[in-house]
């Protein structure tokens, strides 16, 4: 029988967690503050910059909404992030992916105070977790490696794949599971798009972790009995419910569920912990700042 990991649980405890470490920071007079600057017009990242300000608010930090309109030039969202890097009450800030097409990534990364860099995606932060001594770590793939901790899964000596190798999920992600400490110390394959003969590679893991972007994209075929399945996929196909579409992951839920001994919803899996990992490098952020140790 499958057992469904339940990320919203997992979520609370981590929420419930850093209460007491916001208790510290307050009692020494910082109150931690988040701010999301959204550079975009898109129903989803409006819903995601909405529940990471409510999340700040229900542990009591400090958020602070920022929009910019899509059509601006790159030097006002720039100046906004200088605003952001000099302002000390904000101790982390992100620019909801995606951004316009007419701002090069690159250069916006560069442009964020590494320190206040709670996605993680700096390069500066990207270059510490790679050397294994993470500031930072991403939260998507925090928040899996927490979910895996949860149920007890060990990764040590697993074969774990990755499917996709963006820079906020499948590389950062790769990097942490290959680190020599807890909740690492894996083989990890990482597939893409040109990978050859995916099936067979998906069959050999021990742990399949999909970050795809494409509708139930790993179906049950694809894997081998008692996997362990984590599905990062969120992606909305139309139907004809009242909101005309529902969510869905890059795994075929029923499937995948034949075969697997754990296997993460969607909704309900990793998004939790992708918010709940943004609030603990917040409070982690602001101790940093504030010298004070938490
Ligand atoms: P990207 O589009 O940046 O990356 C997708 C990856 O999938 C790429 O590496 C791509 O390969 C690979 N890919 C595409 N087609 C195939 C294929 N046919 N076979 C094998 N690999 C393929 O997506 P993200 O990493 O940003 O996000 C992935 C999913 O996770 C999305 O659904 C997103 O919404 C979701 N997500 C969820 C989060 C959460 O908190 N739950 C957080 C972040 C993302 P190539 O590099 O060759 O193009």
């Amino acid at each position: 029988m499958v057992s469904i990991i339940d990320g919203n649980a997992v979520a609370a405890t981590i929420r419930e967690d850093l209460k007491d470490k916001i208790n510290i920071l307050k009692d020494s007079g910082v109150t931690p503050g988040l701010a999301t600057v959204l550079m975009s017009e898109d129903p989803a990242s409006r819903t995601y910059v909405s529940m990471k300000q409510r999340d700040c608010e229900e542990l009591g930090m400090n958020a602070v909404d920022i929009v910019i309109d899509p059509t601006s030039p790159p030097e006002e969202l720039y100046s906004t992030l200088d605003t952001l890097n000099s302002n000390s009450d904000i101790h982390g800030y992100l620019v909801q992916m995606p951004i316009p097409s007419h701002i090069p990534v690159q250069e916006l990364l560069f442009r964020i105070d590494p320190i206040k860099d709670v996605d993680g995606f700096h390069p500066e932060n990207v270059g510490l977790l790679v050397s294994g001594n993470p500031r930072y770590k991403p939260c998507t793939p925090h928040g899996i490696q927490k979910l895996l901790e949860s149920i007890d899964v060990e990764t040590s000596g697993k074969d774990i794949v990755v499917v996709g190798r963006s820079n906020i999920v499948g590389k950062p992600l790769a990097n942490l599971l290959l680190q020599k400490s807890p909740n690492g110390n894996a083989t990890v394959t990482v597939c893409h798009s040109r990978t050859n003969n995916l099936p067979e590679k998906t069959r050999e893991a021990d742990i399949l972790i999909a970050a795809v972007g494409i509708p139930e994209f790993i179906d049950g075929s694809m894997l081998s009995k008692n996997v362990v399945v984590i599905d990062v996929g969120v992606n909305r196909v139309e139907d004809d419910s009242d909101k005309g579409y529902r969510l869905v992951g890059d795994v075929e839920f029923d499937s995948a569920s034949e075969k697997a001994k754990a296997i993460t919803p969607v909704p309900g899996g990793v998004g939790p912990m992708t918010r709940a990992m943004l609030m603990y490098n917040t409070v982690q952020a602001a101790s940093l700042q504030s010298n004070i140790p938490i």
